[in-house]
């Protein structure tokens, strides 16, 4: 079986090359190792290895692991956040990829704002436009993004997307184009604090298309610390 270092070094070299096909430069593409039901000793091997960047979905869990993980790791919270969770999140991430809608926004606002912390945040969207799924639709984005932008406490550093369930990932390249055009269009408003910089989308089945249509950070699971049994 390969190890976790052997894992990551081969996903890098995949960004890698998809960058290269893509013609962007690899060092603007940021791996997020995401460690969700993952042990302690696992994400120490994967840090042990290199990793940088760190994504939980579950604040119970992360409240457990986060602190007993050493060194200038980066945390992200890729999960869906309830607003009476607003206070963990707010303490232990830097970066929070899943705010959807006002009320969350304003609860990790107002607790960045008590930890005397900044936090650097994306806002999901629901390009698929799925029921069942988080994130804003397409056409709340402004308004979402006019208010996050009066939030002193959270930086909003642009957007991500889960695309549909699909079974190959050329599937999910619409929609990462779809997202990629909406942040053009956030950014061409020039609203003052609002960067658009960065765009969360990719994961083990579809990173190599989200990098394609533009991705700078890609959450990674299964392919660095292999199946998930939850
Ligand atoms: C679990 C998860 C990932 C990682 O998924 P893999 O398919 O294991 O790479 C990425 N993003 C989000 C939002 C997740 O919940």
């Amino acid at each position: 079986m390969k190890t976790i270092a052997e894992r990551f070094r081969e996903i890098r070299e995949r960004i890698e090359r998809a960058a290269e096909k893509a013609g962007r430069d690899p060092a603007a593409i940021r791996l997020i190792a995401v460690s969700k039901t993952k042990p302690v000793s696992m994400i120490r091997e994967a840090v042990a290895a290199g990793v940088t960047d760190l994504g939980e979905n579950y604040i119970q869990e992360a409240r457990e692991k986060i602190p007993q993980i050493a060194g200038p790791v980066h945390w992200h919270f890729i999960g869906h956040l309830q607003k009476n969770k607003a206070k963990y999140a707010a303490a232990l991430f830097e970066w929070v990829h899943t705010i959807d809608r006002v009320e969350i926004a304003d609860a990790l606002n107002r607790r960045a704002g008590m930890e005397g912390r900044t936090l650097k945040v994306l806002i999901e969207v629901n390009v698929g436009r799925e029921t069942s799924k988080s994130g804003v639709l397409e056409e709340g984005l402004i308004p979402l993004v006019e208010h996050v932008s009066t939030c002193s406490n959270l930086s909003l550093k642009g957007l991500m997307v889960i695309p549909p369930l699909a079974t190959e990932p050329e599937e999910a390249r619409e929609y990462f184009i779809k997202t990629r055009r909406l942040s053009e269009e956030v950014a061409s408003r020039h609203i003052p604090g609002v960067s658009m910089d960065e765009l969360s989308m990719g994961m083990t089945s579809d990173f190599e298309v989200a990098i394609e249509e533009g991705a700078t950070m890609v959450r990674v699971g299964t392919a660095i610390f292999g199946p998930r049994e939850m």
